[in-house]
């Protein structure tokens, strides 16, 4: 179902009117977790005003270690839930389990199944009977193939709204926090006529190399980005490290929005 032969034109998601995929540029921004009320809605609220309309924000965090911050949970997602009320943006947030997914598609504008979950084959046909976009990431030591038939899992349930994000890959290379892989972009191009995006923060690890991998990116022919931005990265709970601040992530919007239409 998602291969190109048997759909040629390039499948657009439509995500509260906001469509990914054909010449769009769709920017999805946000910090790594929602860490407090204050927090998310400053950087939210920050993002709102350079034009971001597709936030994006953990509650539910997948984390290496247990004892590294889970996220806020429940709280985080009512927070995240206020957001979209009060300044009417779109929200991307990941899904951990079957359990809490019921309670995430009330909120999510775009569920987001990550890398760790991408072979979570119960999840996986969970979300493929939800009426909601899906956002699935690349696994950690995934092929595009691999990528390509958990896809195939959410589709042959019946949800045919699926965005895949390359987010890098686990390589010898330990310089960078993974590899990414940006022949994933031109392969699934061809290969499939679902959209797929580009996450140059967990792609590369390292804030400072971000902007030209997202130009990189774009260069490739992605239909969209999703980047990691943080008011204080500092202190943020997770991913501080690959974070953008506003002002960086502002001057990397400045360029994108010559290269295509963002969204
Ligand atoms: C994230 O987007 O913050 C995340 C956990 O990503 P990944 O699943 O790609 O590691
Ligand atoms: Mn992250």
């Amino acid at each position: 179902l998602v291969s190109r032969e048997m759909k040629r034109e390039s499948t657009i998601i439509d995500v509260g009117g906001i469509k990914i995929g054909n010449t769009n540029l769709a920017v999805i921004a946000g910090p790594c977790s929602v860490e407090s009320r204050e927090q998310i809605f400053d950087i939210a609220s920050e993002l709102k005003e350079m034009g971001i309309k597709l936030l994006r924000a953990g509650a539910y965090k997948p984390r290496t270690s247990p004892y590294a911050f889970q996220g806020l949970k429940e709280k985080g997602l009512e927070y995240l839930a206020e957001v979209k009320e009060k300044l009417g943006m779109k929200i991307v947030t990941e899904v951990k389990d079957t359990e809490t997914l019921p309670l995430i598609s009330k909120v999510a504008d775009v569920i987001q199944i990550g890398a760790r979950n991408m072979q979570n084959f119960s999840l996986l046909e969970a979300v493929g009977k939800v009426d909601k976009p899906v956002l699935l990431k690349r696994g950690l030591a995934a092929t595009i193939e691999d990528l390509l038939m958990s896809a195939e899992y959410i589709l042959s349930k019946g949800n045919y709204n699926v965005i895949l994000c390359e987010r890098g890959i686990r390589t010898f290379e330990t310089y960078t926090r993974n590899t990414l892989d940006l022949n994933a972009v031109p392969v699934v191009k061809k290969n499939s006529h679902l959209p797929i995006i580009v996450d140059p923060s967990h792609g590369i690890g390292i804030w400072d190399k971000v902007k030209p991998m997202a130009m990189a990116a774009v260069a490739a022919g992605a239909d969209g980005l999703i980047i990691e931005v943080h008011n204080h990265p500092e202190k943020a709970l997770s991913d501080g490290y690959q974070s953008l601040t506003p002002k960086h992530f502002k001057s990397l919007l400045d360029k994108l929005v010559e290269l295509a239409p963002v969204v």
